[in-house]
């Protein structure tokens, strides 16, 4: 394999995953529509350029315009210098866009590499493994394992065992309608779909599915609106005898501010845990990725990193890429020495995701089904004036901005009634425990990294 393929492949790959807050960097929408159609033509490592071709001209007028600071950065995060990009439209649009290999861009492809054959079974996901195989094999097939709820902490591959199942079915009978879906895009297309007025087309397509896959489902509690619609989508689809399979970073039960008929027909089926894997497992899953990747990591520096990770598989995933990394471009043997500046590394990134007001805006907002914008403003509607306490008292509480600054930031009101705002909210949070669900939800939402 060429090194240059290699070397866009992390970046790819560093893209893909790259996280903001908690949240998508770059939203696979946008990453399948231009970072994925770029492919690389040539590498040049002592003028420290990679030029790309692109299937046309407005790919290549949006990767110079909004994407070439975004490669370059990520360039020098995961090969160690900052490369210069040049990107070339393909010299024949026509035939590129008619050749099968169009087919193979990441957009279709996305979640192929999430496969039971190379998800690693241990005492810790082994129910999971199981219950999501069985399903794959018999969609609908079992009465107990629809639904069927997957939760567990985040890196612990519940969105893997999710992709696996879809990539089963949709092998076996091409013809099944599959939606793979996140809690969060369930529901920001839902809101959109009201304000749009199509939600008729919303219902279609949700409810007019074979199997549904919904990854952190976790997201829709607290969000009424979301919710409800939910319910209905469920019922049509269990009614019709339709697999439906979730995943949660906790069970339906400690999930706060879902509403208790959600949490009964989440509780029908099969609950299936995934806890953190042992030592064992951990590094099996090293040396499973490391032949993945070609590279022999020799057995006392698989354990030297499995001992150091524990809790989230994406993370032993990650250090056998860096070590990938590292051995391609500086020609260095896999060594302790390499191993411990890896894990050293990657326990540097372990800063808590940094919750700004934005997030905690943008989260308040997507609970109430409002904007923003709205929330910031000065409109007394009676929902926007609870959504902006909330986030009043969620900034005060979470930031380290002053009454000042926050009064600035939400139109700019005097920083004593951030002061009476937050008093507020803090009384009815004591009596109303409601109040103290949802912004305990809020709040979760805005800690997991997904
Ligand atoms: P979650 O959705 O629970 O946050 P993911 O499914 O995204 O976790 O998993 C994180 C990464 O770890 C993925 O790249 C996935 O392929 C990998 N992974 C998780 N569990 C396993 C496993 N048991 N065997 C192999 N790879 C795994
Ligand atoms: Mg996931």
């Amino acid at each position: 394999m060429e090194t240059y393929k290699e070397a866009w492949d992390l970046i790819c790959d560093y893209l893909k995953n790259k996280r903001d807050n908690g949240k998508k960097a770059i939203s696979d929408v946008a990453y399948n529509a231009w970072i994925g159609k770029a492919v690389p033509i040539n590498v040049d490592f002592e003028e420290v350029c990679i030029t790309l071709s692109v299937p046309n001209n407005l790919n290549k007028t949006v990767l110079e315009n909004s994407y070439i600071e975004i490669l370059k950065n990520a360039s020098e995060e995961v090969l160690g210098t900052k490369f210069n990009f040049i990107i070339e439209v393909s010299a024949d649009t026509s035939t590129e866009l008619a050749t099968p290999t169009n087919n193979d861009t990441p957009s279709d492809k996305y979640g192929d590499e999430y496969t039971f054959e190379n998800f690693v079974v241990g005492k810790s996901n082994d129910l999971a493994y199981k219950a999501c195989l069985a399903v794959a094999k018999d969609p609908a097939g079992l009465e107990v394992q629809n639904p069927l709820f997957i939760y567990g902490n985040s890196g612990l591959g519940k969105t893997h065992l999710l992709y696996a199942i879809k990539n089963v079915i949709s092998k076996n009978d091409p013809s099944k309608k599959i939606i793979y879906v996140k809690g969060e895009d369930f529901t920001n297309e839902l809101i959109d779909s009201l304000s749009k007025k199509t939600a008729d087309h919303f219902r279609d397509k949700y409810r007019t599915v074979d199997v549904l896959l919904v990854d952190d489902i976790q997201f829709i509690a607290g969000k009424e609106a979301t919710q409800e619609e939910f319910f209905h989508t469920f019922n049509t689809l269990y009614e019709a005898r339709k697999q439906i399979v979730f995943t949660s970073d906790v069970p339906p039960k400690e999930m706060k501010t879902l509403e208790d008929r959600l949490k009964s027909r989440f509780e029908w089926g099969l609950l299936a845990d995934i806890q953190p894997p042992d030592i064992e497992t951990r590094i099996t899953i090293i040396n499973k990725k490391a032949e993945q990747l070609n590279i022999e990591v020799p057995y006392n520096i698989s354990e030297l990193i499995a001992s150091k990770i524990k809790t989230n598989i994406r993370k032993l995933e990650g250090a056998v890429k860096k070590l990938h990394a590292k051995n391609l471009l500086n020609k260095e043997r896999i060594s302790i020495k390499m191993a411990h500046e890896v894990i050293a590394e990657l326990q540097s990134e372990e800063v808590p995701v940094e919750i700004t007001l934005d997030t905690i805006v943008d989260e308040v907002a997507r609970t109430f089904n409002v904007t923003a914008e709205e929330i910031k403003s000065s409109n007394r509607r009676a929902n926007l004036s609870k959504a902006r306490q909330i986030a009043i008292y969620l900034v005060k509480d979470i930031t380290n901005m002053s009454m000042e600054q926050i009064g600035n930031a939400f139109n700019g009101r005097h920083h004593s009634t951030i002061v009476y705002t937050c008093q507020q909210v803090e009384k009815s949070m004591e009596t109303d425990p409601k109040i103290r669900e949802m912004i305990h939800d809020i709040r979760k939402n805005l800690e997991t990294e997904t």
